[in-house]
């Protein structure tokens, strides 16, 4: 029998569909409270999780259940904007998110192996199939053409779920433009479908170096065997390894969970890279987590976490303005010839400012 992942459309997607469970009352009985409410969420919002997913959950209001399951919540919050980030407006070119002058990000997939229900694009969550080649065509024109671009994410959806000849010739095309030096890729599909990561994919996409995967991972349940081996392989194949992470309330807004969280993902050769506040879009209001308390979280993780472990917290500023991080404040006062300074512990320090 062939892999799952072998199972393409004739556009050369993986299509999980048919593995997924795409509406609760399918979920099985540990998971099937409340089957009628999150029917009605997932009428608004679609809903998949996949077979390796569902195995992680045991119930529904658990650190993977609330990421995954919809929730009632979701529709208290339905008149915000679905794209608060202006993503629509800074898109020159089809799947083109320019909005820094020297990198882009290149929108290949419309596909997730998995919704997740605090997503920042679950405007596009409905999008049935996958981007056409020719959109992704006139994408990589665009950026063929634009002399001051150095760098390309991958993003999408996710870009790990088109199929490997098609992500690889896609990595192929940006590779032949002589002023794109960095490929990157944004990706959850090693904590979700870790099967997914072959090492044939590993071994090929280490002809593209410096190419970097940032991967998006939650909460220390997400680290099993089978992801930190997806994980190793890629690392293994020389492609530096970062992590992403959206403070969510209830799930993962909590010093223990986080310390726990970037040591782990350190010591398996994932180099925490950014913690996001939830962006505000639709159905999604119940995770945030106020910005003084993600503060205070990241106050707690400073001296308890090696340097190393240490991500920055991100805002993502409406209207496009970018991307922003936040640190604890740290100058308690500043006086003409020196500043007092606040540690980790809390203790004050003087330090000369000349
Ligand atoms: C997040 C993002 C990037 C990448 O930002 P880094 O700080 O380099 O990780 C680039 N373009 C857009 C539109 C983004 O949202
Ligand atoms: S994997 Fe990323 S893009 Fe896909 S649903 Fe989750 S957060 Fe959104």
């Amino acid at each position: 029998m062939k892999n799952w992942w072998e199972k393409r459309d004739p556009s050369g997607w993986i299509d999980l569909a048919g593995e997924s469970i795409v509406r609760p009352q399918d979920l099985p009985a540990r998971l099937s409270a409340d089957t009628l409410r999150r029917d009605a969420v997932a009428a608004v919002f679609p809903m998949k999780v996949n077979p390796y997913v569902l195995s992680l959950i045991q119930s529904a209001e658990d650190p993977i259940g609330l990421q995954f399951i919809p929730h009632p919540a979701e529709l208290e919050d339905t008149g915000r904007s679905s794209d608060p980030l202006a993503e629509e407006r800074q898109s020159p070119a089809p799947q083109v998110i320019h909005r820094y002058p020297h990198r882009v990000v290149l929108l290949v997939s419309n596909q997730c192996a998995v919704h997740c229900r605090f997503c920042m694009r679950k405007r596009r969550m409905a999008d049935p199939g996958q981007v056409s080649h020719a959109l992704i065509e006139r994408g990589i024109a665009y950026i063929r053409g634009n002399a001051s671009i150095t760098e390309v994410i991958l993003s999408g959806g996710d870009p790990l779920m088109l199929g490997d000849d098609q992500l690889l010739s896609i990595l192929q095309d940006l590779r032949g433009i002589p002023q794109v030096r960095l490929l990157r890729m944004h990706t959850r599909v090693p904590a979700v479908c870790p099967r997914r990561i072959t090492e044939s994919l590993a071994r090929r996409m280490s002809a593209f170096h410096p190419l970097y995967i940032n991967i998006h991972f939650n909460h220390p349940l997400e680290l099993t065997p089978a992801a930190m081996t997806a994980c190793h392989r890629l690392a293994d194949a020389g492609i530096p390894l970062g992590s992403q992470t959206v403070l969510l309330k209830g799930i993962n807004d909590d010093a223990r969970v986080l310390c726990q969280l970037m040591e782990k993902l350190l010591f398996n050769r994932i180099r925490p890279y950014y913690i996001h506040q939830v962006d505000r879009v639709p159905g999604t209001a119940h995770f945030q987590v106020p910005i003084q308390k993600s503060l205070q979280l990241m106050n707690g993780l400073r001296g308890k976490l090696s340097g190393l472990a240490m991500p920055h917290l991100m805002i993502d500023l409406p209207g496009g303005g970018g991307k922003v991080a936040l640190t604890p404040e740290v100058v308690v006062a500043r006086q003409k010839d020196h500043w007092l300074v606040r540690n980790w512990e809390g203790k004050i320090y003087t330090y000369p400012c000349g």
